[in-house]
């Protein structure tokens, strides 16, 4: 059994395209050149190259000394924070703009909710010197403004959304509107693992450097090339998927899959995706959401802006119908002690999403020797104010 994507675009029974007709030749266009694409040596040697000098990989897989102790364990930070811009996204973003510059495209557009996954696409198109379009729902410009202020610096267009709720679905809507209506010179870049196939595939293979890397990294310090476990936040699951990658059907690695339970799994203000979601489609692809009796998409709700998403990707959902990845869901104040904790222990202050992943160490215990991976998925800077207000700093 594998629990990679299967040639129908499917992992387990999630996954697929389920968009409208006229989205047809776009979503076609990028599943019958992806691969070829990829495998091309002049394209991963453009790909392998920025990622070196742009992005600054390999990022380190650095052993938190003073944290291992705490917990009595061996914890390893993969330390995706360190990458330009500051996440993870932007491997999925570089991956992404060659793909479109293979294709001949020369404008892109994206959707993004907090902005992370906008400055990300903003940052690339500057990069290539490509036209950007960015749609954002009105409520969210006004929500986050400084990003809004980085993606205008980097060159690029936000378009607000107007219609329904004015956030990130709103905004999804428009961009799906706008490559309807510009197939032949656009490309959409998705920020996650999420979307019709073959974007969750794509997305988790240019992620996937981030597993690569941790199996030679742990060959080095440890001399075997697999962990014991590995520890990644969700929201729509990229950097879960890039972390967890080469180890999914390596079945003696465990995988931990955190999602944000917001202020409780059942307390209305989550998005604890599996564990309260239902199989529906949602942005092209038949996975977990969470959503009413009826089929209405429910808000969902988490202090970290980059986990507060109604969705899963399908393969998330399928390691979690699977049993093969355990899903953890830490509320807003585990996350928030475990980010102030990693800060006062190692030095590294981690993004509210990160947080939540490391917050597991309060839940689970270890082994003295088990080797702990944590995917630490970006960094605090964008979130200080959010510390400040909820420590009273
Ligand atoms: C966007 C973001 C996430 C959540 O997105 P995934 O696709 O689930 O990885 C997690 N951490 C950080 C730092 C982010 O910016």
């Amino acid at each position: 059994m594998s629990y990679n994507i299967n040639d129908k675009g499917y992992y387990g029974e999630f996954g697929g395209a389920y968009i409208p007709e006229m989205l047809y030749p776009n979503v076609e266009e990028l599943k019958d050149n992806y691969l070829k694409i990829m495998s091309e040596p002049s394209f991963q040697k453009e790909f392998k190259s920025l990622l070196k000098d742009y992005v600054g990989r390999p990022s380190p897989l650095y052993f938190a000394k003073r944290l291992s102790k705490q917990y009595n364990t061996k914890i390893y930070l993969k330390r995706e924070d360190l990458n330009h811009t500051g996440a993870h996204k932007v491997n999925n973003t570089i991956g992404q703009i060659l793909m479109a510059k293979r294709l001949n495209k020369t404008r892109i557009i994206a959707e993004t909710g907090a902005g992370q996954h906008g400055v990300a696409t903003a940052t690339v198109c500057a990069l290539m010197g490509l036209q950007c379009v960015i749609y954002m729902g009105e409520v969210d410009i006004a929500r986050q403004a400084p990003n809004v202020a980085r993606m205008a610096l980097l060159g690029a267009t936000v378009i607000p959304a107007t219609s329904g709720s004015k956030t990130l679905k709103d905004a999804t809507n428009e961009a799906i509107r706008d490559w309807i209506n510009n197939p032949e010179d656009t490309h959409y870049i998705i920020g996650s693992v999420v979307g019709p196939h073959p974007y969750p595939d794509m997305v988790a293979r240019f992620q996937a450097i981030v597993s690569e890397e941790i199996a030679w990294q742990l060959q080095e310090k440890e001399h075997k090339n697999t962990p014991d476990y590995v520890i990644a936040c969700v929201g729509g699951g990229s950097n879960a998927a890039g972390a967890f990658y080469h180890f999914l059907d390596h079945t003696e690695v465990n995988l931990i899959a955190v999602e944000a339970a917001g202020k409780g799994v059942q307390s209305g203000k989550s998005a604890a995706t599996s564990i309260l979601g239902k199989q529906g489609i949602i942005h092209g692809s038949k996975t977990l959401l969470m959503q009413t009796n009826d089929g209405q998409i429910t808000e969902p709700y988490s202090i970290s802006a980059g986990l507060d998403y109604p969705g899963v990707g399908p393969m998330h959902a399928n390691l979690y119908a699977t049993k093969r990845a355990e899903f953890i869901a830490i509320t807003d104040q585990e996350a928030m002690d475990a980010g102030l904790e990693l800060s006062k222990t190692e030095g590294i202050i981690p993004a509210i999403e990160t947080s939540h992943a490391l917050a597991v160490f309060k839940r689970k215990s270890f082994s003295p020797n088990d080797i702990v991976v944590i995917n630490l998925s970006g960094r605090g800077d964008k979130d200080l104010a959010t510390y400040i207000d909820h420590f009273n700093l």
